[in-house]
Formats: C-alpha cells, sequence, structure tokens
C-alpha cells in the first residue's frame, strides 16, 4: 500500500519534473496563495505550480487528472468568492507566469493575451485603445481570472462584461487537451461558441491560458460627477433619467452615507459634497456635449463636477474605496447580487433591514453598479458562518426576481444557495455540460455544485 505522503511526495516530484523545483512550492512558501483576497477563505494547497507556458499547463493537468488528484487554477487572487483558492488540499495552478502579450493589431483592434496578464497592462497595451472592462482590481486581476468570473466593472453599460470582449481564447481541458480560437475573426458561426461558454465558468470546465481580447477607442472629453441624493429610489430615478438622456454615459455607481462615514472616519477622508447626503450618484460621461447633458440632469441638486484627470480621480476614489471601508471594521462577508431594474430601489433599500432581522449586530455597507441593477452588500462583522446572513439576503433578492451573483459568481461562497437563482432542469445540464469538459472532476470540484 502506498502511503498519504508518499504518494504527494510521487506526485511533487513530477510536477517538479514537469515545471522545475522553483516552481513548485509547498509548506509555508504555498501559504499565500491559499488565502483569498478578504481574508475569508483560508485553505491549504497540497502544492502550487507554476507553469510558465500552455505546453506545461497541458502536462501538469495530465498528471493530475491521471492521478486524481483535484486542481484550483488561481490568477490574481482578487476574486470574492472563495473559488480560486485550495480550500481542500488541492493542487494549486498559478497561471500568473503567463504573461505573453501580442502587438496591438490595429487593423482589428485587438490584442492577445496570456491568461497572467494584469487587466491594466491590456489597457495599456496602445495609447489610443482600451480593453472596456474597468475594475477597481484591475493592477493585480488577470485576463485568465476576468474570463473565468466573466468580470463586470464600472463599465458594463456600456461595453458588456468580459464574455462580449471576448473574440477568442485558448484553453487546456482537464486531461491535458490545448483548444485554441485564436483568429480574432468578428463574424464566425462555425459550431459552439465555446469561449463564450468558459466566460463565468470559475474554472470549473477548462484552464484558460490565453485569449483575444477587442479594444475600444480610448475615450475624451470625459467629466464625472457626483450626486447626494435623499434615498435610494431618487438615485435609481436619476439614474434612469441619465440613462435616457445622456447619451455619451458611461457609468453609473452608487455609494452611501454608511461606507463613506466609515471611510471618513478611518482614512481621513474628506466628504465629497458640502453637505452629507444618504446617498451618492457617480455619474461618468464622455464624448461632446457630456458635461452640458450632466449638468442639465443634475439641475439644482447638490453635486461635485470634475472634468480634470485629478479631479475626476479624486471624484472616482469615492466610488472605488468603499469595498475598503467594511475591512476597516472586520473581516467582511462580500455578497454580490442584483434585480431587475424596476425593482433595484427595492432590492437596495432592504437589504440592510432583511441582515438586521438575521443579525442585528451586523453592519451593512452598500455600493455598485446601480445602471445593472447591481448590489454589492458588505456584511460586518461577518458572525457566524452558518448562513443566515446569505439566507436573509439570497431569500429577498429571490423573491424580487433578481440574481444571487451580479458578477463575483457562485464559488464556493453561495454553491448552496445556487437552487435560488437556477431551476433543477437549469443544473442537470450544468452537470453534464461539465461532465463533457471535464469527465474526471478535477476543475475546482467545490465551486459550483457538481
Ligand atoms: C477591490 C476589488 C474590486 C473588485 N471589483 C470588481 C468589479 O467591479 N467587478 C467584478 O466583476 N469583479 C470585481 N472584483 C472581483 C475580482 O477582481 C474579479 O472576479 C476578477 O475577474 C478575478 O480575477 P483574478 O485573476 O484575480 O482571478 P482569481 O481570483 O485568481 O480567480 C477567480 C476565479 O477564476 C478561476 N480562474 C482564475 N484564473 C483562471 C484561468 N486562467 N483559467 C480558468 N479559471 C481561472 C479561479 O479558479 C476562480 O474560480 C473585485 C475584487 C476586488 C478585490
Amino acid at each position: 500500500m502506498v502511503r498519504y505522503n508518499e504518494y504527494m511526495e510521487a506526485l511533487t516530484a513530477s510536477l517538479v519534473g514537469i515545471v522545475g523545483p522553483e516552481h513548485v512550492l509547498t509548506g509555508d512558501a504555498a501559504a499565500g496563495y491559499a488565502v483569498d483576497w478578504t481574508g475569508r477563505f483560508r485553505g491549504r494547497a497540497a502544492a502550487v505550480v507554476r507553469p510558465r507556458d500552455t505546453g506545461e499547463v497541458a502536462a501538469v493537468l495530465a498528471l493530475c487528472s491521471g492521478a486524481g488528484v483535484a486542481v484550483v487554477p488561481q490568477g490574481g487572487n482578487t476574486g470574492l468568492v472563495g473559488g480560486g483558492v485550495p480550500l481542500h488540499g488541492e493542487v494549486l495552478l498559478s497561471l500568473a507566469r503567463l504573461t505573453g502579450l501580442s502587438p496591438v493589431d490595429r487593423d482589428a483592434s485587438q490584442v492577445s493575451a496570456g491568461a497572467g496578464v494584469t487587466l491594466q497592462r491590456v489597457a495599456d497595451a496602445a495609447p489610443d485603445l482600451d480593453l472596456p472592462i474597468q475594475i477597481a482590481s484591475r493592477e493585480s486581476a488577470t485576463v485568465g481570472g476576468a474570463v473565468a468570473t466573466n468580470a463586470g466593472g464600472v463599465r458594463v453599460l456600456r461595453y458588456g462584461p468580459m464574455r462580449a470582449q471576448l473574440r477568442g481564447i485558448e484553453a487546456v481541458l482537464s486531461d491535458g487537451t490545448v483548444v485554441s480560437h485564436l483568429a480574432g475573426l468578428t463574424k464566425d458561426n462555425t459550431g459552439y461558441d465555446y469561449p463564450s461558454l468558459l466566460a463565468g465558468s470559475e474554472g470549473t470546465l477548462a484552464v484558460v491560458t490565453g485569449a483575444r481580447l477587442r479594444l475600444v477607442p480610448r475615450l475624451r472629453d470625459n467629466v464625472t460627477a457626483i450626486i447626494g441624493v435623499d434615498d435610494l429610489p431618487a438615485l435609481h430615478e436619476l439614474a434612469r433619467q441619465a440613462l435616457v438622456s445622456v447619451p455619451g454615459l458611461v457609468c453609473a455607481e452608487f455609494f452611501t452615507a454608511a461606507g463613506l462615514s466609515v471611510l471618513q472616519a478611518h482614512a481621513g477622508l474628506a466628504p465629497p459634497l458640502p453637505a452629507p447626503s444618504p446617498a451618492y450618484l457617480l455619474l461618468d460621461a464622455a464624448g461632446p456635449g457630456a458635461l452640458d447633458d450632466l449638468a442639465d440632469l443634475i439641475g439644482d441638486l447638490p453635486a461635485a463636477v470634475g472634468e480634470s484627470a485629478a479631479d475626476r480621480r479624486r471624484l472616482w476614489s469615492y466610488r472605488e474605496r468603499p469595498p475598503e471601508a467594511a475591512g476597516f471594521l472586520g473581516v467582511p462577508l462580500k455578497l454580490d447580487v442584483s434585480a431587475p431594474a424596476a425593482r433595484w430601489a427595492e432590492l437596495a433599500s432592504s437589504v440592510g433591514a432583511a441582515v438586521a432581522d438575521a443579525d442585528p449586530g451586523a453592519r451593512v455597507i452598500t455600493f455598485g453598479h446601480v445602471a445593472d441593477g447591481n448590489v454589492h452588500v458588505n456584511i460586518v462583522p461577518a458572525g457566524p458562518a452558518d448562513g443566515r446572513h446569505e439566507d436573509s439576503v439570497f431569500s429577498l433578492v429571490a423573491s424580487l426576481g433578481g440574481s444571487i451573483s451580479a458578477e463575483h459568481g457562485i464559488g464556493a461562497l453561495k454553491a448552496p444557495w445556487l437552487h435560488l437563482a437556477r431551476s433543477e432542469a437549469e443544473r442537470t445540464l450544468f452537470a453534464r455540460i461539465r461532465g463533457a469538459f471535464d469527465p474526471t472532476g478535477t476543475l475546482n470540484p467545490h465551486v459550483l455544485p457538481r
């Protein structure tokens, strides 16, 4: 009989044979890969493996699936649902070394990027072109992770999520088979659109090793405004008006006094407006006429408007820093939910009371992408991990016809509640798709229920 330790030593030796000794980490050297950005999800990796190219990824996967060892893919480790950390002693496959970036294809306005390239690096690839996806974690979040989570962010209303930017993909199946479709054709109706299927698959179907991405003209004449409003229904109505009256609208975001007060107390952030408001709408627009359109919309409401890069950055910090706010109070539970447009105000206004019913001691900080119907709900302290907070928020969301994951995915965090969002028939179809891609159940077995 081969003992577990001997078995793992043999596996580790084989991994070393593929990627070299300096790229197989165990023990303390592997610990940093086993905890997520929030600190809420902590696990342990059997080993961390850091291949340098698609061939090494394929060899690692063939080895692990053949040995019956589960694998968790990881990019920048900025995911918020515990999907990219080894919570059950899996092998952690880091794609961080796949950093190849092609020259920009100026005929097609496209670029090919390795899975480990950060979103910021893609955005910086050309002075006049930009990556449509913009998220606050862009300095660390990777192309592979953004595809796997179908990342959204602040410009979804204008450009759609990561899936809409995909013009091709290269990926490795769990048995080591490489599938590649990177020609970047805008029109290509030659069968199943598996790049689209991999977008949002959370590392459960295949390991993304590269992607062909569309770039868009860099926006000009940008204007940012923060507008103080009396309540969330009024905020939603103002955002709705902006969608129809500001043709250059790029972002419609919100944050509330609850998060702002924490940042004022713990980070010395000065208030955005002379008088406090219960809630704030941040609008960003671009192009000729954007300033006038925003001014017409704002009218007499209290507002701060910025046109210079420095002023806009300052105003944006009020929207980008609320995710930090909860962290000042403890380890947060971060839920990210959405509702149909007509029910958004109901969701955003009542989620705090729903959490208070379940846990009167919890503080709730909300912010998010109002034009996408998206509310990020941060609960702190997260209290006992007995599911009471998730139950309260997800039941409310389900009753409003919304989604329990607007953009972060299901991961390990939300797997027990998937039935609230997807029917049994849909979940059965998911399992069949998963079985077709990964028959050995090697990839991220604890993410999304099988
Ligand atoms: C401050 C902050 C702000 C954020 N803002 C937003 C936001 O506005 N919108 C948004 O959508 N998200 C946001 N996020 C969440 C996160 O940044 C995104 O989900 C991001 O796309 C994750 O990329 P990553 O490289 O860090 O992936 P990881 O965290 O490493 O992994 C995420 C998931 O993808 C899988 N995965 C990673 N790489 C691969 C690969 N190459 N192949 C297959 N599977 C893979 C992992 O197994 C895991 O399930 C934010 C996070 C933080 C910390």
